[in-house]
């Protein structure tokens, strides 16, 4: 160890130590506690799908630097991919860029959109890289926070509309949500689009969980409303979708002028990725309808064994309309803190979460709720829910 007076971590990012998700993945590990924290699949994705990537990589597919935006055939499926489920038109020359997944998409959109001081809008609790690539980029962040209404975290458009200043430069938006699963309506976002129309905002949306839609919900890109095709990147990723997480193939889709503007940064960032995994990525955009319908109904399974399970173990449940996550509230539980109770939680019951806390600029507002993933074999879920039951007792 040496030290130093001056730290060595700067000023930007200083408030932001090592992620919770690497502490709770050591406790997992030393407790031997199901590890329900991190939102990652333990199946993979299509056998297909891994078998276009072997495929490309054997016939000397994208072993060396693929072009900058990405390789024609995935921007192409991409497009085609808006086109087929949104209706959406896009130029897959100019209007779509491959990233190193939808985190780097996230983070060249805001190093190439913001100016230092602009403010940015973001749906509270947020996904843990938007603050950190907001101070990255010398943005301010100001947070709108999602609060429990009738069972599940909803928007309050009014707060929304109060949060818009002069300096408000751009609106950062996630639907499907992660943490609390909320799917934003179509009438809430059609509110979100003319707030942006009317303050001329631009809006980064973070749409990883399209496919992750359930009971019926529907998931309706915001670059589809009246006047947002000019002033939206639309973030997507075949993580998610497709349980490829350690692929890192993501992309940002807007007009050419917004896609350049990312792409400035991107160019700095990685240059380039996954070369042989962007022409599997391009199969799996074509993938049947079935696919999709097959994947959702699965995910949607094993939604409702955990959420039955912590029911049953006495927490309350937000039943989430999307994403691989349930928030639940402890206080049912005669608990209060969620750090303090999932840093006990893997000996207690062993199990690991998340406390929502960590999401919040006002940890405050998330104290009592903690986030369980369900992108899970079934029989690891029915243990972990069999251990919480343990809670009660
Ligand atoms: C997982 C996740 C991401 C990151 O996606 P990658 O493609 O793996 O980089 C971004 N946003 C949200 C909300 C996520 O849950």
């Amino acid at each position: 160890m040496t030290s130093s007076a001056r730290p060595r971590r700067n000023r930007r990012l200083a408030e932001f130590g090592t992620t919770i998700f690497a502490e709770m993945s050591a406790l997992a590990e030393r407790t031997g506690a199901i590890n329900l924290g991190q939102g990652f699949p333990d199946t993979d994705g299509p056998e297909t799908v891994r078998e276009a990537a072997v495929r490309a990589l054997r016939d000397g597919r994208g072993n060396q630097y693929p072009p900058g935006l990405g390789v024609p055939e995935l921007r192409t499926a991409i497009a085609a991919h808006q086109q087929r489920w949104y209706a959406l038109s896009l130029d897959p020359d100019r209007e779509v860029l491959v990233t190193a997944g939808a985190t780097e998409a996230l983070a060249a959109s805001l190093l190439g959109l913001l100016e230092p001081g602009d403010e940015v809008i973001a749906l509270e609790p947020y996904y843990d890289s938007y603050a950190a690539c907001i101070a990255m980029a010398g943005g301010r962040r100001v947070p709108v926070t999602l609060r429990p209404n009738g069972g599940s975290f909803r928007l309050d458009l009014d707060e929304l509309q109060t949060a818009v200043t002069n300096r408000t430069r751009l609106l950062l938006v996630n639907t499907p949500h992660n943490p609390t699963g909320t799917v934003l309506t179509r009438e809430e976002l059609k509110a979100i689009a003319e707030l942006a129309v009317a303050r001329d905002l631009l809006v980064v949306t973070d749409e990883v969980y399209e496919h992750l839609v359930f009971d019926g919900a529907e998931h309706v890109p915001l670059a589809a409303f009246p006047g947002m095709r000019e002033r939206t990147v639309t973030i997507g990723s075949a993580a998610k979708t497709f349980s490829f997480t350690g692929w890192k193939v993501g992309w940002a889709t807007a007009t050419p002028e917004l896609i350049d503007a990312v792409r400035s940064a991107k160019q700095f960032l990685t240059f380039v990725c996954s070369g042989p995994f962007q022409y599997a990525v391009a199969e799996a955009l074509a993938l049947p309808d079935s696919y999709f319908a097959d994947f959702r109904a699965d995910m949607s399974a094993k939604r409702d064994v955990l959420t039955t399970g912590l029911r049953r173990a006495g927490f309350q449940v937000f039943d989430p309309a999307g994403t691989y996550f349930v928030t639940t509230d402890i206080r049912p539980l005669g608990e209060v803190d969620g750090t303090a109770f999932c840093r006990s939680l893997p000996e207690r019951s062993g199990v690991v979460a998340i406390p929502n806390a960590v999401f919040y600029d006002q940890p405050k507002a998330g104290e009592p709720f903690v986030r369980f993933a369900f992108c899970k074999r079934k029989d690891v879920l029915d243990e972990a829910v069999a251990r919480l039951q343990r809670l009660t007792r």
